[in-house]
């Protein structure tokens, strides 16, 4: 106990950089040093859920505002995970509350209690036991009765037992015949089944990761179908024999059904699995799962990687380069590169698995921070596809297909495989544009045009989401020569669906699979006959199609002359990948790049030396710009009605920056897209060969900017270690 004087140093979820003080509510007053415990505050007219993140002394304790009650007796954020949040609070520059409140899912941060994660079973009574009443023979209270007769049967066996058996246990709880109790948790014991045996590459890498002692970080570059995830499965199944938690992290659409009943069925213990299609409380249940470890295995996706892990011994991340492991909003955080951090903080090894990695991954390996286990080959019978660039110019091209491919597409079906049609744009078209006088259908509220969707009846922004019918007449001239221009994934399916009636052509893309699973459900539409899919990059992963033998790539030409350092490393990556979905089973793939641009040094490289050779000529040109990995960033974007506005903040946050800083400055200039959904945005580019000077700027910088006159009038935002610029 302290004197009465020492007040509450509070986190709140507020975008305010401080931590806010207040008396402490009536109760013992914690320990100095105790922090973590939730704790319910006055905030304005609002009450808010803060995180006590110390405790002070002040002189006048009179003018705070008390607390209104403690929510934990004992701390919810503790050890690791709690000094994690705060290191990515300051990575990050951004306010510690909302840090937490991004790490906690959404009823611990609202100020719920830690949720029950007790198993439940069900047994009979004494009354229920004897004498045996009367129960009507088949009905459901009868057949779970019998279920129950050699004693307590847990909740989830019973669900594969019987459907419906909880009506059938509430009759009969109100007889007073069975009733409900809590079981003890008792850790599950993994019975791994076995595998295909490794093969040489295989297993070095499982020795290497296995014989970590405490933190090691591996980059598991290994080309597609080479069996990264048995080294996975097998490096976890070690990491159980020692009796610690592991952690995987998939992308978004990695996660599938199919994924899961793997790591399941070959684990031999329940895995629980983090991802967007949970609600809030199944979410809290995992989390306290795994903070009582309980939970020993644990998949999900970007934010499982605020998951705590009392017991942790290993941290895998599948698809390293993936974009969606970045936040894009919020709190910006790189879900990869906080598990290096959390990794390195619970001294355990970490594995970063790809057949594309990022360039900074490559760097580290490179530079020897990461082991490199290469695996080159793919496992068991596949071959790697062939892969071929078809030249297009002056070829005819119907709705954006060569003769060529249609007659590939023709020979793989009657051979009774697989095609799938890769274009990165959904839709029906890309722009809607006037014959006559040139007039495209721009959004009202974006520097964008619309997107053609439904044949060519409505449009669509993909920035801010308007949606309208498209016009009947040039709004500019008043022709009616209005035409859709450029191919998307509908215009493609339209046009393969006419060419080939007799065979299924299934359309994937994020406007077919809106629900979770939908991807998994049309995958199973079409099984193992003969047929197409046409989709976007969500087939480029995730699953194993083992009857696909041709990949044709569509025009990837847009991609190869964008503006962004990193479009041609994406591009890459992007190929390499739905490139790696031919040919994963016996039957040999191939692959084919239309392209107006044959002879264009990212498709040479990369047809010719593979993945790597890109990525090191690639590389080389980053360190001759001053590009990441060799240099480090920080973006700050401003919105505002009006332009001034968002220049006038930026100027000022800039004027705010030692002239002596170490920190290269450029801006404030328009942002890649200058206008979207109505608003004008800017930005701010700070960059800096190394992470110290970078990083004292912010840490100078950020708390002054919310205190800034010229930052009432704009949105702002700051993204250190920017993934678009
Ligand atoms: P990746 O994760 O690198 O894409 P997977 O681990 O999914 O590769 O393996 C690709 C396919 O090869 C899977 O069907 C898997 O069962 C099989 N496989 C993996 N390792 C072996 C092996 N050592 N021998 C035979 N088949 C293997
Ligand atoms: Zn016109
Ligand atoms: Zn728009």
């Amino acid at each position: 106990m302290t004197s009465s004087s020492s007040t509450l140093r509070v986190a709140l979820p507020v975008p305010l950089p401080q931590l806010f003080d207040y008396a402490p509510p009536p109760g013992p007053v914690p320990d100095p040093g105790m922090t973590g415990q939730r704790v319910r505050v006055p905030f304005g007219s609002r009450e808010l859920v803060g995180v006590v993140a110390g405790i002070g002394q002040v002189e006048d304790p009179g003018s705070l505002r008390a607390a209104i009650e403690w929510i934990d007796t004992t701390p919810l954020l503790t050890g690791e995970l709690w000094r994690s949040l705060q290191w990515l609070a300051r990575y990050t520059h951004a306010p510690l509350g909302e840090v937490i409140s991004t790490g906690l899912p959404g009823p611990l941060r609202r100020g719920e209690a830690v949720p029950d994660t007790h198993q439940w079973g069900w047994q009979l009574t004494d009354a229920g036991h004897d004498p045996q009443p009367k129960l009507r023979n088949g009905t459901r209270p009868q057949r779970l009765a019998e279920c129950l007769a050699e004693g307590v049967v847990n909740e989830d066996r019973l669900d594969t037992l019987m459907d419906d058996w909880r009506s059938a246990a509430r009759s009969l709880a109100k007889r007073g015949l069975v009733e409900r109790i809590a079981l003890a948790h008792s850790p599950a014991v993994a019975s791994p089944a076995g595998g295909p045996a490794p093969n040489a590459e295989q297993a070095d890498a499982i020795a290497a990761i296995t014989a970590a002692d405490g933190f090691a970080a591996y980059l598991l570059d290994g080309v597609t179908g080479s069996g990264k995830t048995e080294v996975y499965l097998q490096a976890i199944v070690a990491c159980l024999a020692r009796g610690k938690q592991a952690l995987v992290l998939v992308p978004e659409i990695g996660l599938t059904p199919q994924t899961l009943s793997r790591f399941r069925n070959r684990l031999g213990i329940p895995v629980h699995v983090l991802h967007s299609g949970l609600n809030d409380n199944e979410r809290a249940r995992v989390w306290a799962a795994a903070a009582r470890g309980e939970a020993q295995v644990i998949v999900g996706t970007r934010s499982a990687v605020f998951t705590p892990l009392p017991n942790a011994g290993l941290i895998v991340i599948d698809e390293e380069h993936d974009g969606s492991y970045k936040q894009q909003d919020g709190i910006r955080y790189h879900a990869r590169d906080f598990a290096l951090v959390r990794a390195k903080a619970l001294d355990v090894a970490v594995v970063l698995g790809s057949a594309t990695p990022s360039l900074e991954s490559l760097h580290n390996a490179h530079a020897g921070r990461y082991t490199h286990l290469r695996l080159k080959q793919r496992a068991g019978a596949a071959r790697p596809p062939v892969v071929r660039v078809l030249d297009v110019r002056k070829r005819p091209l119907r709705d954006g297909l060569s003769p060529e491919v249609l007659a590939g597409i023709t020979q793989h079906l009657q051979a009774g495989h697989q095609v799938l049609v890769f274009k990165n744009r959904r839709g029906y078209a890309p722009v809607l544009l006037c014959h006559d006088c040139g007039w495209t259908a721009p959004c009202q509220r974006c520097d964008a045009p619309m997107t053609v969707h439904a044949g060519g009846r409505r449009l669509q922004c993909h920035h801010c989401g308007a949606r309208q019918s498209a016009p009947l007449a040039c709004p500019d001239c008043g022709s009616l020569a209005l035409q859709p221009q450029g191919i998307g994934t509908e215009r493609l399916e339209e046009h393969l669906v006419e060419a080939f009636p007799e065979f299924p052509v299934i359309r994937i893309d994020r406007g077919t699979t809106g629900k979770r699973d939908a991807l998994e459900t049309q995958l199973a539409l079409l099984g193992d006959r003969a047929g197409i899919l046409v989709g976007t990059q969500i087939l480029a992963k995730g699953h194993d199609l083992p009857k696909l033998t041709l990949v044709v790539v569509v025009g990837i030409d847009e991609g190869l002359f964008s503006a962004d350092f990193r479009a041609s490393e994406k591009l890459a990556q992007q190929l390499i990948q739905v490139a790696g979905r031919a040919g994963r089973a016996v039957d040999a793939g191939e692959v084919w790049l239309q392209t107006h641009h044959p002879g264009h040094p990212l498709l040479e490289t990369l047809v010719n030396g593979g993945y790597h050779a890109f990525a090191d000529a690639e590389l080389q040109q980053r360190e001759a710009a001053g590009f990441p990995p060799f240099a480090h960033l920080a973006l700050l974007r401003a919105e505002a009605q009006q332009v001034e506005h968002a220049n006038a903040m930026l100027s000022a946050v800039r004027a705010l920056i030692p002239d002596d800083a170490a920190v290269e400055r450029y801006g404030p200039m328009p942002a890649p897209m200058p206008r979207r959904a109505g608003y004008q945005r800017t930005q701010l580019l700070l960059s800096s060969p190394a992470r110290r000077p970078l990083h004292g700027v912010l840490d100078q910088v950020t708390p002054q900017i919310s205190a800034l006159p010229q930052a009432r009038r704009v949105r702002w935002s700051l993204d250190v270690d920017p993934m678009d610029l």
